[in-house]
Formats: structure tokens, C-alpha cells, sequence
């Protein structure tokens, strides 16, 4: 399965004219070596592809994990001891390579201490890994398909719990602890749990503060199957919701209905986002939605493509997104109901489960 996508790599290589690219970017490296439950988040790891070779360098805490997992794909694993860039760059000198490509995302004191010592040309390749990584294949489909219905579950399961007097981090850490007790990898992301005016912030950090009458709570979170993240939210409200409530929960609804009617490949991405925001703008909320409508999930919780404004590529085939509206009203409160979709031919399958009334806990 893998080697397909390495061959993707090395027509990009050859476009590009350029002997060897350097991976550093460990979703990258997952992704390239299709090698799970292998490597954590420490930037350890170097993958070279050239034309007809992929070694990965790795160090001796890796060694016995990643012999394994080479078993049987295309891939060497070297495993040098000192520095993995200093070996990369002495093996690419030695095989007489004059070009290389080196991902950009490599902090700029590594960076420097590989060019000063290269004889030949360094490039920098941007997003080619990551471009790559936008089409899905039906096994990272099953992955994040498994990760959702985990992360549906962990929603059946929070509502017991969700009540007034009950606290942000009370929330957070419950379906943290219940999407791991039940498989997931770690979370895709710290749990959102954002409560009455904290929830007007889309990206609130959790506090100790406790659910009231009247109060929004905004619950944003995902768990992670074989690498592969979920990611979805559900707002409710505690007590009896009001017609203001109520006002604001059926735009976002609406807007969340119309984007994934609006999902099909080949659009580009601010189309898509224009379809639901214009409900909003409709509803008189448009000042209050200014976050993109939604992004790509993989093994990372936000990769390519984007659905906002400014995304002018088109959303391919294949791709996993998310379509997320919200409207935030500062001092009041915010609702964002965000499904996960897989973008077909001509309509979005959505993944997410967990139904969307608005509920009164
Ligand atoms: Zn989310
Ligand atoms: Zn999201």
C-alpha cells in the first residue's frame, strides 16, 4: 500500500529535479513507511527517498520497533550513531547526489548545520509529503472511520454527565479518559470544553469553571486510531434554552446542513465555505462566524485541504474534512457543530453519527 505512495513521491522528485528528498516531518514519515505505532512526537527520524531507495534513519531507541515494522516493505533502516542529518548528508555525498531536496518545516538551526557541511545544492520542498497525503486511501478511510465511531461513542457516553454544576475540566477529562480506556491512540487533541462565555471563543482553553443555567457548552474533541485522527463538536445547552438560544443553534445548523450538501470534489475549498456562510450571513450572524468552515484530518487534526476563504486549491477526491460552522457571540455565548466527511465524486458521506437537535441537559 505503501510503495504507492512513494512512487508518488519520486514522480514529484523527478518534476522538481532533484535527486534525493530528506523527510522530516514524522506524520510524513508515518505516512511515507505506513509504519504505526512506531513513532511518538520527538523529530528523531530522517526518511530519504531517492529514485530507487528508501532508508529510514533512526537511532538506537527506535531500532527494535522499527526493524519490524521494515519487515518485508522496501524500506533500510539505518541507524547511525551519531547525528541522523550528519549520516544523511555524508551518505548523499558519498553516493556523488548533487541535489537534494530538504522539508521546509525543519527548524532553521538543524537546517543550517546540514547546508554548511553539503557540497551540493539544498532545496526546500514544501507540502510535497503533505500534498500526497490529501487523497485518502480506503485503509486511512477505515482508520478515521473507527476513530469517529469512537469519538460518537464518547459523545452517547458525556451526555450522563452533562448537567449544571458540573466543571469544563470535569467534561475534558471524562471523554479523555473514555476514548482512551476504549483503544485511542492518545486523543487526536486536548478536548474543547468551553462553557457559557467561554464558549464564544473557538478555541477556548479549559478551566474549573462549572456549567450554569442558560450556559452553551461548546464539547470539541477526537480520538485517534492507528495514527488517524476524528474530530467533531456538539454544542448543548444546560437548563431550557431560550429563543435567543435558539436562534443562534439553528443558523449554525443550518449553515452545517448546507456545507456538507455543498461538499463534492473538485471545488475549491472557499466555495464550499461560501455555501454555508452565506446562511449565516442570511441570519444576520455573519460577524460572529470568523473562523474557515473546515480542514482536512488525517494523521494530523488539521492537514490539507482547507475549506475557508482563502483555500483556492480544488478539494479532491478522497480528501477528509470536516464542515464546522460556528457563531461566537462575545459576552452571550457560541455554538459549533462540526461532522467529518469523506468527499466523493459528487456528494460528502458523513462519517459522524451523533445526532444534531439542539439538547436541553
Ligand atoms: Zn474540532
Ligand atoms: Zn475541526
Amino acid at each position: 500500500m505503501t510503495e504507492v505512495r512513494v512512487e508518488g513521491l519520486r514522480a514529484r522528485l523527478s518534476t522538481d529535479g532533484v535527486a534525493a528528498l530528506a523527510v522530516i516531518g514524522v506524520p510524513n514519515i508515518t505516512y511515507l513507511t505506513g509504519f504505526s505505532h512506531v513513532f511518538d512526537d520527538e523529530p528523531a527520524h530522517v526518511a530519504l527517498v531517492t529514485s530507487d531507495a528508501c532508508t529510514l534513519y533512526t537511532d538506537s531507541r527506535y531500532a527494535e520497533a522499527v526493524r519490524s515494522a521494515a519487515d518485508g516493505t522496501p524500506w533500510r533502516i539505518a541507524l547511525p550513531a551519531g547525528e541522523v542529518l550528519s549520516a544523511v548528508r555524508q551518505d548523499l555525498m558519498d553516493a556523488g547526489i548533487t541535489k537534494v531536496a530538504i522539508e521546509s518545516t525543519l527548524p532553521y538551526r538543524r537546517f543550517e548545520r546540514f547546508r554548511t557541511g553539503f557540497t551540493g545544492e539544498v532545496v526546500a520542498a514544501d507540502g510535497w509529503v503533505e500534498d500526497l497525503r490529501r487523497v485518502k486511501d480506503a485503509d486511512e478511510i477505515a482508520s478515521i472511520t473507527a476513530a469517529q465511531a469512537l469519538t460518537d461513542a464518547a459523545f452517547e457516553h458525556i451526555l450522563a454527565f452533562v448537567k449544571a454544576g458540573v466543571t469544563e475540566r470535569d467534561i475534558a477529562l471524562e471523554l479523555e479518559f473514555f476514548m482512551r480506556k476504549q483503544g485511542s491512540d492518545g486523543v487526536a487533541f486536548a478536548p474543547i470544553v468551553a462553557s457559557g462565555p467561554n464558549s464564544a471563543k473557538p478555541h477556548a482553553a479549559i478551566t474549573d469553571r462549572a456549567f450554569t443555567q442558560g450556559d452553551f457548552v461548546v464539547m470539541d474533541f477526537g480520538a485517534r486510531i492507528d495514527g488517524y485522527c476524528a474530530d467533531m463538536t456538539r454544542t448543548v445547552v444546560i437548563g431550557r434554552a431560550t429563543d435567543r438560544h435558539r436562534e443562534i443553534y439553528e443558523a449554525v445548523l443550518a449553515a452545517n446542513i448546507v456545507g456538507i450538501a455543498a461538499v463534492k470534489a473538485g471545488l475549491l475549498g472557499k466555495q464550499i465555505d461560501a455555501a454555508a456562510r452565506a446562511v449565516i450571513e442570511e441570519r444576520g450572524f455573519a460577524q460572529y462566524f470568523e473562523h474557515g468552515l473546515g480542514h482536512g484530518v488525517g494523521l494530523e487534526v488539521h492537514e490539507m485541504p482547507g475549506l475557508g476563504p482563502r483555500s483556492t486549491k480544488p478539494v479532491p477526491e478522497g480528501s477528509v474534512v470536516t464542515v464546522e460552522p460556528g457563531v461566537y457571540v462575545p459576552g452571550f455565548g457560541g455554538v459549533r457543530i462540526e461532522d467529518l466527511v469523506v468527499v466523493e465524486a459528487d456528494h460528502a458521506r458523513v462519517l459522524t453519527r451523533s445526532a444534531k437537535d439542539l439538547l436541553e441537559l
